[in-house]
């Protein structure tokens, strides 16, 4: 057998295309949503992304900021950036690049962004939601990215075993919540595998969708795969390679060729999930502008992210105040 491709790009693009086709909408009516990235530091792959994520906001024409911070920056002035862009009336999403530099608390941190404003969803307000089935919850980008590659090429998860090995809190955990949720893109039954799992090869063998996000390069093989499983790579390794012009290249953490073979179904990497990631991110930017209700942030959105109130005491949304969610 051998694997059909799923191929991140059309899907990714024809999101983008959805999501600008919204903006433009809005912006005919003088409401532009808008997206700021914030990156400490200059670790290399991160700059990448946030140029991408810049790119891709400007692309669907959205209002877009990049904060480049140095990589000393006190973590009370990075929360003090936090604290401005939680009240900035342009800015109705935005995210702080990780990982941080080590003296940064990166919980405290993600703990202070507006969780209405929290487009990576990070944030506890939205990993509960999420994980409960709230809509108005903001899913991480990579996760929601992996479920609605997975209907759009009519793979419907409801039903099937599927086993997610690898249990970050910013994609296997979120990745297991959305897939056993009841109705579209969940209904699975799932299983999570991680560095302690006993037989993991075994349990992979199970699975009729298998999500590998570990972060070691082409460690699951045909081996682990069950004959006609769908395979979905979501790791992004970069391994030495002196015949690429610059000495690497990109890998998943699946065996990509041998895998092939035996599954019905695969995603490339590069090419596969890595693309919907910034595609689903702006879409969460679009909802979340939705939930701010457009240019016009209710007061009570501002009181709630002040920054002399702690988080702990941020109220909670009251929904009923709020305008529907986009689609
Ligand atoms: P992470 O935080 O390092 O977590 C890795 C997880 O894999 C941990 O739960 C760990 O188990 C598990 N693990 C490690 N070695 C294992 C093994 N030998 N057997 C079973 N489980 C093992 O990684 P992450 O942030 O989730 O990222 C994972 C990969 O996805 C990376 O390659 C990353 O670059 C990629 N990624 C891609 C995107 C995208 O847009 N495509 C987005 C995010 C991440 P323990 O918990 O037991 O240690």
């Amino acid at each position: 057998m051998t694997a059909r491709v799923l191929d991140g790009v059309p899907i990714a693009d024809a999101i983008r295309a959805e999501v600008a086709g919204r903006v433009a909408e809005h912006r005919k009516q003088g409401r532009q949503p808008g997206l700021a990235v914030v990156i400490v530091g200059e670790n290399p792959a991160s700059m990448v992304y946030v140029r991408s994520k810049g790119k891709a906001c400007e692309e669907a024409g959205m209002h877009s900021e990049t904060i480049r911070l140095p990589a000393d920056t006190p973590e009370a002035d990075l929360l003090g950036v936090v604290d401005r862009l939680n009240t900035d009336l342009k800015i109705h999403g935005f995210l702080v690049q990780l990982p941080l530099p080590k003296h940064i608390d990166a919980e405290r941190v993600l703990n202070r962004i507006n969780p209405l404003k929290d487009v990576d969803g990070f944030h506890p307000t939205n990993v509960g939601k999420v994980s409960i089935g709230d809509p108005t919850g903001l899913k991480p980008a990579t996760p929601y990215g992996v479920q609605e590659m997975l209907l759009r090429s009519d793979l419907d998860p409801k039903g099937a075993h599927a086993v997610i090995v690898g249990r970050s809190n910013i994609v296997g955990k979120p990745m297991a919540s959305l897939l056993i949720q009841p109705g579209r893109g969940g209904d699975a039954t799932v299983t999570v595998c991680h560095s302690k799992s006993r037989d993991l090869p075994g349990v992979c063998r199970t699975a009729d969708i298998l999500v590998v996000a570990i972060g070691k390069p082409e460690f699951v093989t045909a081996d682990m795969v069950r004959p006609g499983a769908v395979v979905i790579d979501v790791g992004i390794n970069r391994v030495d390679d002196p015949r690429q012009p610059k000495g690497y290249r990109i890998v998943g953490d699946v065996a990509y060729g041998p895998v092939s073979e035996v599954a019905s179904a695969i995603t490339p990497v590069p090419g596969g999930v890595g693309r919907m990631t910034i595609a689903m991110l702006l879409r969460n930017t679009l909802q979340a502008f939705g939930r701010a209700g457009g240019p016009k942030e209710p007061a009570w959105i501002a009181r709630a992210v002040a920054p002399s109130c702690p988080p702990a005491r941020l109220p909670v949304c009251p929904p009923a105040r709020l305008p529907p969610c986009p689609p």
